[in-house]
Formats: structure tokens, sequence, C-alpha cells
């Protein structure tokens, strides 16, 4: 097989193997490959990466960004949801055979089984990837839920999103979102990213974000599932009270005085808004309101 010498993400080299193998992109399934040596770099270097860890790789596309990985750890698994991709991954990373390919969607693939058989011999893993932007979220909350034993997941997204999920209380970036990655990993942005260093460019801006992944979540929670449910109830509707969206969602009938009781042994205003509350805060009203037995 022939393979040219260059790296694979050269605009060159890119637009070589697209050709040859006669791929069109697939809006629908978030396809804007990288281009930019000096982006990649970034994206591997913010992970951390050496011989003794791993790497998942959530959408290779052409296996860019999966040849910087197996450059720098002891096993990298990607898992593309793209069939037309995969003999290409093949062909472009055989020169890597600590590089494993998956074909799925990473939404419905068994994450914890795959770290079990791809991941057994290395330290630590981290999630590396330049994510298929029409589902950021959920792949981001299933990495984080199913609490895989990661090191850090380090992602090119939307910026508008890594904003949200980098965003400190009182800002108007600050919500549900912003709750659920810092209650399971600490965010920092890494970089900001053109559109330029894509093909196709994507039609918004991007951002490189780091997420490195909390051991023990930062409050003390009782219930899981309740506290998500407070913080989604808090931020129903964002310029309402926190005592208005609470009452919508937990006490439709009654007056406000139990609400206001409760609130109070939170040491929570009723007038303030959702979006001014720490998770500290947001940890304290749901163990008390579940505390008073509501659900
Ligand atoms: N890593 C490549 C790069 O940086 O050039 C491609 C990144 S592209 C933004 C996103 C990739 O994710 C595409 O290859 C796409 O086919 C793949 N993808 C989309 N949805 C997916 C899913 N649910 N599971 C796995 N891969 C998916």
């Amino acid at each position: 097989m022939m393979h040219s010498m260059d790296e694979i993400a050269t605009p060159r080299r890119t637009k070589e193997i697209i050709h040859r193998h006669g791929f069109s992109f697939k809006k629908s399934l978030g396809q804007n490959f990288l281009i930019d040596q000096n982006i990649l770099n970034k994206i591997v270097e913010a992970a951390g990466l050496d011989s003794s860890k791993g790497a998942l790789e959530i959408g290779p596309g052409i296996g860019a960004l999966t040849e910087k990985l197996a450059q720098q750890a002891a096993a990298v698994t990607a898992v593309e949801i793209d069939q037309r991709l995969i003999p290409i991954l093949q062909e472009v990373l055989e020169p890597y055979p600590q590089v494993r390919i998956h074909h799925g969607d990473v939404l419905k693939t068994d994450l914890a089984a795959l770290f079990k058989r791809d991941f057994a011999d290395v330290s630590k893993v981290s999630v590396v990837a330049n994510l298929p932007y029409y589902v950021t979220t959920p792949i981001l909350m299933k990495l984080l839920e199913e609490k895989l034993p990661l090191e850090n997941i380090v992602v090119m997204i939307q910026k508008e999103v890594a904003e949200r999920m980098a965003a400190s209380p009182g800002t108007k970036d600050y919500g549900s979102l912003s709750i659920a990655v810092q209650y399971y990993s600490v965010p920092e942005l890494v970089c900001i990213v053109p559109k330029t260093v894509f093909i196709p460019q994507p039609n918004v801006e991007s951002a490189v974000i780091r997420l490195t992944v909390r051991e023990q979540p930062p409050v003390q929670v009782d219930d899981e599932n309740f506290f998500f449910q407070v913080v989604h109830a808090a931020f129903a509707q964002r310029r309402k009270t926190i005592s208005n969206n609470l009452k919508t969602r937990f006490f439709p009938k009654e007056g406000r005085e139990r609400l206001e009781v409760l609130l109070g042994e939170a040491g929570i205003e009723p007038s303030r808004r959702g979006e001014t509350l720490s998770l500290q805060e947001f940890a304290t009203l749901s163990n008390v309101l579940l505390g008073a037995g509501l659900r």
C-alpha cells in the first residue's frame, strides 16, 4: 500500500485521501475535519499523554488526530459511526498497531466493557476528540455520568458550549450545563479556534476545552438524581426567581409558605435567580428539599 510521508492532516494529504476514496462529507454527522498541525498538537498536548497512558477518541474521521495520539499514548481506541471511514482509517493507521478502530455510535457503545478490553494495561485514560457538534452534550454527559476511570477529557467543541461549561455563577452563560459539568470535572478553556482549521469549515466558532475529571464531586449530595432535578427546575425559566421556578415544579398547588421556610433553611433568599446559586448552594438546597420529603 502506498503511503505518502506527510502527516495525515495536511490540507494536501487530506484532499488526496478523500479524493482517492471518493468520500463526501456528511453534515448530519458533524464531519468537519482538522487540517492544522498546530491545533492538533495543542489538543494532544493538553491531554498530557505519555507512553504509560491510553486515549479514547470519538469520531476519528480520517485519522488526523488519531495519528498524533498514536505517537504519544500506549493504546488508542477510536470509535467511528460512519462505515465509509473504516477502510480509510484502516489504511492510514496501518503503521500504528497500538490503534484499535471500533465501528459504532459512541452513544450506544458499552464504554465500560470497551475500557476493560482496551485499557487494562494503561495507568490512565484520556478522551481526546474533535467532537461532532450535534451530539456534544449527550456524549460528554455519557462520559461523565458513567463514571469511567478517566483522567481528563480534551475536546474541540462549539465555542459557545465551551463557555457555558466553564461559566461561573452570576454570569449569563451559567446554567444547568455548567453545574452538571462542574459537578463531575474541573473545566478549563484551552484555546479558541478559527474556522479556517477545518474542512469543510463549520458555521460556528470553536474552542478546545479540558475537563479534568474529579475523583469525588466537590459537594455532598444525598441523591444525585434529585439534585439534578432541582437544578433543572431552577433554570426552567431563566428570568424567574428561584422561588417561582421551584414552586411551579415542586409545590404547584400550595401557597408559598412551606417553600420559603425550606429556602430559609438552605440559606437562600427566595428572590434570587437560579443563575446566582453556586454548586454548594444547589447541593444544600436539594438536600433540604429531599429531607422534607420532596421528590
Ligand atoms: N477527528 C477527525 C478530525 O478531527 O479531523 C474528525 C472529527 S469530525 C468533527 C466528527 C467525527 O465524528 C466524524 O468522523 C463523524 O463521522 C463522527 N461521528 C459523528 N457522530 C458520531 C457518533 N455518534 N459516534 C461516533 N462517531 C461519530
